[in-house]
């Protein structure tokens, strides 16, 4: 198969189907066209295999993922319904509640695209404090949560590492050991990461957000603090440490391409993942990434590209535990239900207390900024019954995949 890209703006081919020589083959064929942001444009020859013969073969290549994620509405059918059986197959119906409590948005880093970044002297920065920790963790129990997610922006001072470590004892004596914790609190160090795990974490979300360097550095600055490098090298950190591992992108950045995001499929399968939390880029306007907003796809574009990440994911690492992310509802309201047909299994009700959630806005228009965690509850029953699926209620729904790792370690 033979993939072009190239930038639209120099082509004078017309969007819809066009012809081009075929420089690989010198045949003159006739390609589809589809575009992933008005600056490029994809060019994919029609000789190739079909989605479905693609859909039966053990392992894809790019071009493969590429050809999946740019299906027309028919083939997205077919691979939505693979990706529905790999799910009830490898993970079962079950959905796992894990209570999110939004530690603090104080963060030392830049990131372009993020509304709490250090630049941006909007927010009024926050942190929870520990009795209100402990009563979400409560509550989160009482109601047959299995597990919490404590997520924060990233800080390294002594100060925040001992608190973090504190609450993790704290959770898990209030609750006899019953709640599992998944911190997403960014970069640390071997030793943070060891007395967090220590002290009660055991799963780990560190979002790459693209797994291509150069994309990187157009969402990131390029200095010490925003390392690529230094990021893979912290994924390996977290796995020997013994956490689950989890990571993640954003789908829809402006300049990205859909064999960079075949290439964050790549990515998650190489470093053999237990978990993912991916959803569309939403910007927002207090960032830098804004002056892009016009280039980017329309947001149930986005939506759409992201539930075939989705499905993707869940079809070449068939038991990794995948969350229907916030991002997605925000575009559609029913996005994590539409998630959780075609492949995820983790939900994260929010559990931070109304008073701090419009400080805590990684993109605009974030959904439950002031809804009452029992009338948000309501929601997602229905929704996750909707989608066919049941609450795993009580269970910590840990990855599968990072169980059979494990077996075959021993
Ligand atoms: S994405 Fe994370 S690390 Fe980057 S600025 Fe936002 S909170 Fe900080």
């Amino acid at each position: 198969m033979m993939v072009c890209l190239f930038k639209g703006t120099n082509s004078e081919e017309p969007a819809g189907k066009i012809s081009v020589i075929n420089a690989m083959r010198g045949t003159t064929g006739s390609l589809k066209y589809f575009t992933i942001n008005s600056n490029f444009a994809y060019l994919l020859d029609g000789m190739t295999p079909t989605v479905k013969e693609i859909l039966e073969k053990e392992l894809f290549t790019t071009g493969n993922l590429v050809k999946l994620l740019s299906a027309g509405d028919e083939d997205t059918k077919l691979i939505f319904s693979t990706s529905a059986a790999i799910k009830k197959q490898y993970t079962g119906e079950k959905v796992f509640f894990r209570g999110l409590i939004e530690l603090s948005n104080i963060c030392s880093k830049n990131c372009y695209y993020c509304g709490i970044r250090r630049g941006n002297r909007n927010p009024e920065r926050y942190l929870v404090t520990e009795p209100e920790v402990l009563e979400a963790a409560r509550y989160a129990l009482d109601n047959g949560f299995g597990s919490m997610v404590m997520q924060s922006g990233e800080r390294f001072d002594k100060r925040y590492i001992g608190y973090v470590e504190s609450l993790l004892r704290k959770i898990k004596a209030m609750s006899a050991g019953k709640l599992g914790i998944t911190l997403s609190m960014g970069e640390q160090t071997e030793e943070t990461y060891r007395r967090w795990f220590e002290a009660g974490a055991h799963r780990y979300l560190l979002r790459i957000e693209t797994s291509n360097r150069e994309l990187y550095y157009k969402i990131h600055p390029r200095d010490a603090r925003h390392d690529y490098d230094f990021r893979l090298q912290s994924l390996e950190l977290l796995r020997k440490t013994g956490y689950n591992v989890g990571s993640g992108v954003m789908i829809g950045l402006p300049f990205q391409t859909l064999e960079d995001l075949a290439g964050d499929l790549q990515f998650f399968k190489n470093y053999d993942i237990d978990m993912a939390g991916m959803g569309p880029y939403i910007e927002h306007v207090d960032t830098p990434l804004y002056k892009f907003k016009d280039q980017l796809l329309p947001k149930e574009k986005r939506l759409e590209l992201s539930l075939k990440m989705v499905a993707l994911l869940r079809i070449i690492m068939k038991d990794v535990n995948i969350a229907a992310t916030t991002a997605m509802q925000t575009i559609d309201k029913n996005g994590r239900e539409k998630a959780l047909r075609v492949g995820a299994n983790i939900i994260m009700p929010n559990l931070t207390p109304l008073r701090y959630r419009e400080g805590y806005l990684l993109y605009q228009n974030k959904p439950g900024i002031s809804e009452q965690i029992e009338d948000s509850m309501k929601n997602l029953e229905r929704q996750i019954h909707n989608a066919g699926c049941l609450v795993g209620y009580g269970e910590w729904g840990d990855s599968k995949h990072f169980a059979k790792r494990q077996t075959q370690i021993q």
